[in-house]
């Protein structure tokens, strides 16, 4: 890690510690990060300068000299969220607790060529410029990105959807104007359901293509090769439906929203015909929830802990979660009552508001630059 990286992120691990409106002294941060004190201060010194944190008040003191509290000045500060799919880019804006505000979408159909960095560079501080916010303001940027990334060796290892492999995050790096951290858009989306309560559980991701995460203590578990919790390529119908992986009967095929959408046109067309009683639609949708029974208990069976389901299915699936239930606990021989199952709380924007979760600091990211 270089000497600017490393700095951005103890002065993340500092932010981080006052995300929840807390108040403490140097000796208390000191103490909670497990860093050496010259290393807090310096930090420090540098976030008071820069206004993102305030001094304030004093602590009742037992005698002697008072000690100052710092605490986040939240006011002016921000984090920014992109979110990278096949066609199109979208930028937000947030706050410091990683909020997210209006979500602006454009066309830029992905290519990893150079034009399409600098352009996506371009775009994002012209979009900035609206927002009358400057990139010496932005914190951070989180990038939710179709792909399975390496922190260690800060690469893209494989995207099926653009069909890369072995790409450098310098490439964001380079032409974003503030610290840049790339994050797996699953990840991006499970780290939005995340809250005090929630420490551990499985987020399942239903979209174009099926993913997944699991959080535990709090944090997302990697695995030895990044691809923990990739439940899109759990076999559940073996040697049936040709997966875009190359394997046959993968759940991606059975479970990813083109199954329901072969004919419709979009995924509210498809819930709207199935809320009016279609009958085509009940009946996709009949086996669509017997495939995903499969995979839920299969994942209940691996990892005991609540289940989300997210995505575009997972935003829709709140009416049909009861059924869903129903077919769980008919396969669970192990739960009195199925109670691990819950439709995702946060239903649009989930990549969005995971990046921008990521750039405030709330996990253990490395920020490129
Ligand atoms: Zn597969």
């Amino acid at each position: 890690m270089d000497r600017q990286t490393m700095k951005n992120q103890n002065h993340l691990n500092v932010i981080r510690q006052f995300t929840h409106g807390e108040r403490m002294t140097r000796q208390e941060l000191t103490k909670r990060l497990g860093l050496s004190r010259p290393t807090v201060l310096k930090s420090v010194d540098e976030l008071l300068a820069k206004g993102v944190l305030c001094e304030s008040g004093a602590l009742a003191s037992t005698g002697g000299r008072r000690a100052k509290t710092l605490s986040l000045n939240a006011e002016g500060w921000h984090v920014a969220a992109i979110q990278i799919t096949r066609k199109h880019v979208r930028f937000a804006l947030g706050d410091l607790f990683g909020e997210i505000g209006d979500v602006e979408k454009q066309t830029l159909p992905f290519r990893d060529e150079t034009e399409w960095y600098a352009e996506l560079g371009k775009r994002f501080e012209v979009f900035l410029g609206q927002e009358g916010a400057a990139p010496e303001q932005v914190l951070g940027i989180g990038v939710s990105f179709p792909g399975i990334i390496d922190w260690q060796a800060e690469r893209i290892l494989d995207s099926h959807v653009f069909h890369i492999e072995q790409v450098s995050l310098d490439r964001f790096a380079k032409y974003l104007p503030c610290p840049v951290v790339v994050v797996n858009d699953a990840n991006c989306a499970c780290l939005a359901e995340q809250n005090q309560d929630r420490a551990k559980y499985f987020y399942l991701s239903l979209n174009e293509s099926v993913g997944g995460a699991i959080v535990s203590d709090h944090k997302l578990v990697e695995g030895s090769h990044c691809r923990a919790g990739e439940v899109g390529h759990v076999v559940i119908h073996p040697g049936e439906k040709m997966c875009y992986c190359g394997k046959a009967g993968c759940a991606d095929p059975y479970l990813s929203t083109g199954v329901l959408l072969e004919d419709f046109d979009n995924i509210d067309d498809f819930f709207e015909a199935l809320s009016a009683g279609d009958a085509h639609a009940q009946a996709i949708f009949e086996q669509y929830l017997e495939d995903l029974t499969i995979l839920v208990s299969n994942i209940d069976m691996l990892l005991d802990t609540d289940i989300i389901i997210g995505g575009e299915v997972g935003a829709r699936i709140e009416p049909y979660m009861a059924r869903l239930t129903e077919k769980v606990s008919a396969l669970d021989r192990f739960s009195r009552e199925v109670d691990y199952l819950h439709a995702c709380r946060c239903k649009t924007n989930s990549f969005l508001k995971g990046a921008a979760i990521c750039a405030a600091g709330y996990f253990d990211w490395r920020l490129l630059k």
